[in-house]
């Protein structure tokens, strides 16, 4: 049977474990961190006792070894209770990738099996303050200096870097040469001359940490190259590839979320003596947010089965995190104009979804870039 949608008795299992941590101990806190930008380290703690982090890491070095579909039906799960907790926890998948792509079984056996085996975070260092888009550009220097590189620069809005004990670093061995400069390091948190910067204040995902990792001087020792020198851009990118696919599914879950909210109280809210679902224009509003959480769903789930499958899938992840970032935004709009005015009181969780939703247009590739992949892609094919 070349295709199916009957999930296994092991995903089935997957996703309850993840919706009944997401229903008993995230969503109980999401308000809270959210109004106060906490960020709630036991609850981060606890999503690694459950298996629920570091989900792409294969067995052998203390990772949960899961297939991409795997991952996106957790992070829906968990993105239904907090969009942020979910950037957080996702987090280590993406940073740790650039490990699992090109990291040398000795690498794996030294940095990853450590990592895992307790709770840590780790952070993805590829944005600068100069630019995300063009990462091609980026500025940060890596200087080879005998047995070791020395790298200095800056990146910004970096997930989890307060807190992150372990850094995917993205630098450049020669500027003139754009990509094909651009190296991959592996940098611990408590080397010399790493420092954090300004942490973000955000519009949304509150409970999600972003900040600036400054490098000065900051010795990175040969063993800590990922690939080789000039190999970063590829692995960078192949890094994105297989992550982007999960944010797709991260805005389904808020997604979802919101229309859950927005359908109970379209049943509950009455006015001119019926319930507001059974006015036609409310009736429709609630139809089209749900064929659009239907699509989001399924091109994130066929674009994770292509990559489990073996299979290429630049042109599909790109599609399934642009269409289901931007569903989002549209479904969280729509949910807050089905509340009326409560829809834009802080005291009911609609307008927070909307605001969460948003970073997934922006982050892991603007979709300004995605649709750029989409066309570069689907073009090809009358080249
Ligand atoms: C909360 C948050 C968390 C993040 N976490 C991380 C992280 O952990 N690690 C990390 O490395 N990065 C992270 N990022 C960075 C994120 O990936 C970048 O913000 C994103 O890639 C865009 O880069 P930029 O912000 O520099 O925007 P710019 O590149 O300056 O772009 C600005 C605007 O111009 C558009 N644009 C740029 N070039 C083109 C073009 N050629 N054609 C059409 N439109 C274009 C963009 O789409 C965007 O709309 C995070 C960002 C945020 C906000």
């Amino acid at each position: 049977m070349p295709i199916g949608f009957e999930l296994t008795a092991e995903q089935k299992e997957l996703q309850a474990l993840a919706a009944k941590f997401a229903k008993e101990e995230m969503a109980p806190r999401a308000a809270e961190c959210d109004k106060k930008g906490l960020f709630p380290e036991d609850i981060y703690r606890r999503a690694w006792e459950l298996g629920l982090m570091n989900l792409n890491v294969a067995t052998e070095y203390g990772g949960s070894g899961l297939a991409l579909l795997d991952q996106c039906i957790i992070a829906e799960e968990l993105a239904a209770a907090c969009g942020g907790m979910t950037t957080s926890i996702l987090a280590n998948c993406l940073a740790l990738q650039p490990i699992n792509l090109a990291g040398t079984p000795e690498q794996k056996e030294r940095i990853l099996k450590p990592f895992c085996a307790d709770y840590h975070l780790a952070s993805f260092g590829l944005t600068e303050p100069s630019g995300g888009s063009d990462a091609a550009a980026l500025k940060t220097r890596a200087e080879k200096k005998g047995d070791h590189y020395v790298l200095n620069g800056q990146k910004c809005f970096i997930t989890n870097a307060p807190q992150a004990s372990l850094f995917t670093v993205f630098a450049t061995l020669d500027p003139e040469k754009r990509d094909k400069g651009i190296t991959a390091f592996i940098v611990p948190r408590d080397s010399p001359g790493l420092s954090i910067g300004k942490e973000e204040d955000k519009m949304g995902q509150r409970a999600s940490s972003t900040a600036t990792v400054i490098f000065e001087d900051v010795k990175v020792p040969e063993q800590n190259l990922l690939g080789k020198e000039g190999e970063g851009f590829r692995v960078g990118m192949m890094t994105l590839d297989s992550t982007r696919t999960p944010i797709g599914a991260l805005a389904c879950g808020i997604a979802r979320a919101a229309l859950d909210h927005a359908a109970k109280y379209s049943l509950e809210r009455t006015s001119f003596g019926k319930p507001i679902a059974q006015h036609q224009a409310i009736a429709a509003k609630l139809a089209n947010m749900a064929i659009e959480l239907e699509a989001s769903r399924l091109l994130t789930w066929r674009s994770a089965w292509l990559v489990d499958h073996g299979h290429r899938a630049s042109l599909e992840s790109s599609i399934a995190k642009c269409f289901s970032s931007d569903a989002a935004m549209r479904i969280c709009d729509e949910a807050i104009q089905v509340f009326g005015g409560y829809g834009y009181m802080k005291d009911y969780p609609v307008e927070k979804y909307l605001r969460d939703a948003k970073l997934c247009q922006i982050y892991e590739g603007a979709n300004e870039i995605q649709r750029q992949v989409i066309a570069r892609e689907f073009l090809r094919r009358f080249a």
